[in-house]
């Protein structure tokens, strides 16, 4: 079975959150399943080549008709931890720039890199039995080829698998645009294909792909029930509602074991696992409370360190952390963040407020991408916190269990699913991990967070009981993967 990604991020060369995470791990545990699977990416410039393996130029020469002109196109050839890569290096300046995304021909770059993609494969793989996609970046190959390249000879793949880490983000974009590479807007225009239902002259790539592929799946059990409802279907849940029962299936995502492995992370002061006595653990964590604290210019005082990190988006509840935040000072506890401004409003918002605490050693907000303070703060800290809006999986507080930390969460799709409340007296006593809340309301924040930090400070000994008993919790891959292998196999028989 030969299976291919197609993806704008993986780990650790190209990441921004958990789609890079998950695209990542996921090829690798299917490698490990003896799965003949690799990864289509752009070669961006701040890819890190230092984690690819023999990289190498394979194709000199992948021509792509856009805006009128042939444009020139190299492949590189590499290995990720064992899982072969094509990057794809435009000579037009599409990703030879300082970020991933968050520009204005967003849309335009992705459309030509789908293109090179299915151009790519047509000439180098030909017969493939799993396309599988990623979010709204890649979803147009399912309608570009079910439409178009599945009618030419060269190309042969037998199924299209999509997989929604976000339904948030859709690539909109004014139907010309196909013009660009070479398509006929037309053939994609109407309702019941890519078109908006109510602007004529836009369509959905996301919308697209989810139409066009064979299967569908959200990153967790239940995203793919909050995506039927308005709530939470970003416009889409009417379609989504009518298609067949078994199309969209969610799947827990995993974590790799290999890069959160606080065993063997060389960026803690000092390394324990699960397998370590109680005592060792709290040693170990004291010392990398140490460390993170030296480091952002905390206070060495015996409070507990709740953290938050991630994008600063909508989605995440930029006012519920920044809330979290100047409750934790009030309650004695020290707070970490670590995360990127989304958009202007937010950033102005968390400047300020970095800016009004700029005196208090109590609190760290730090806005940047930073690899080995975030496996720091994990390591450190007893509470990760994530109050989202929603969150189709959510891969910090499953880092978090493994760091040994508790969550704080809104439950909402993966949180749901992975987080139970430690003082619920309703859910069975194995399951209890953490501490959550219903709905997004600052009251019900509030609550939850005072319960967590009295619980530390009230009831030490189960906190640390409930750390090791966290570390235990299994999230690695190998559970998630078979039921993606089993879709693979349903879709090819
Ligand atoms: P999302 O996919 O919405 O961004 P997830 O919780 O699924 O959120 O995944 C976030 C991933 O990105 C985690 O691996 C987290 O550790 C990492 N991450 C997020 N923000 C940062 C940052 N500022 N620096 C380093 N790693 C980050």
């Amino acid at each position: 079975m030969k299976v291919a990604h197609i993806a704008a991020e993986m780990a650790p060369i190209a990441k921004v959150g958990g789609l890079g995470d998950v695209v990542g791990s996921l090829s690798r545990a299917l490698k490990k399943q003896k799965v003949d699977t690799f990864v289509i990416l752009p070669k961006y410039k701040i890819i890190n080549t230092q984690c690819i393996k023999n990289l190498k130029i394979i194709k000199n020469d992948l021509k792509i008709f856009e805006k009128n002109k042939w444009q020139n196109n190299k492949v590189f050839q590499g290995y990720v931890k064992n899982v072969k890569v094509y990057l794809i290096d435009p000579e037009k300046h599409y990703f030879n720039r300082d970020k991933i995304y968050g520009y204005k021909d967003d849309v335009a770059r992705f459309l030509y890199f789908c293109k090179c993609a299915l151009e790519f494969l047509k000439s180098n793989i030909k017969d493939i039995d799993v396309l599988h996609l990623h979010d709204w970046h890649t979803a147009f190959m399912a309608p570009y080829y079910k439409e178009i390249y599945s009618k030419e000879e060269h190309l042969n793949i037998k199924s299209i698998v999509l997989s929604i880490h976000n339904l948030g983000y859709q690539g909109q974009c004014m139907a010309k645009q196909l013009e660009d590479i070479d398509v006929n807007p037309k053939l994609f225009l109407h309702s019941k294909k890519l078109g908006h239902p109510k602007k004529p002259k836009t369509i959905n790539l996301l919308k697209g792909g989810l139409i066009y592929s064979d299967a569908i799946i959200p990153v967790s059990p239940t995203y793919a029930k909050e995506i039927l409802t308005k709530k939470h279907g970003h416009q889409l849940s009417p379609m989504l509602k009518k298609f067949p029962k078994n199309k969209i299936k969610g799947i827990l995502n995993g974590i790799d074991y290999k890069t959160w492995n606080p065993k063997k992370d060389k960026s803690l002061a000092q390394n324990y696992s699960s397998t370590s006595s109680i005592e060792t653990i709290l040693k170990a964590k004291e010392l990398n409370k140490e460390k993170l604290r030296k480091y952002l210019n905390l206070k060495d005082k015996n409070v507990p360190i709740i953290a938050s990190i991630g994008r600063l988006a909508e989605q995440k509840a930029p006012k519920l952390i920044k809330h979290a935040i100047l409750k934790s000072l009030k309650k004695n506890a020290q707070f970490v963040l670590l995360g990127t401004p989304f958009s202007k409003e937010i950033s102005h918002t968390f400047h300020k407020l970095k800016r009004d605490l700029k005196n208090n050693r109590n609190v760290s907000i730090n806005f940047k991408y930073d690899e080995c303070l975030c496996h720091m703060i994990y390591a450190a800290c007893d509470f990760i916190i994530v109050p989202s809006i929603f969150e189709p999986c959510g891969l910090t507080q499953i880092i978090g269990f493994r760091y040994g930390a508790l969550p704080i969460v809104r439950k909402t799709g993966g949180l749901a699913d992975t987080v139970f409340d430690l003082q619920n007296p309703k859910i069975p006593k194995n399951k209890k991990n953490g501490f959550t809340f219903k709905n997004v309301s600052i009251e019900e924040l509030d609550k939850t967070l005072n319960r967590a930090i009295k619980f530390w400070y009230e009831k030490q000994e189960k906190f640390q009981t409930q750390i090791k008993k966290n570390m235990k919790i299994n999230h690695c891959w190998q559970k998630s993967i078979k039921k993606y292998i089993a879709i693979y196999k349903r879709l090819i028989k």
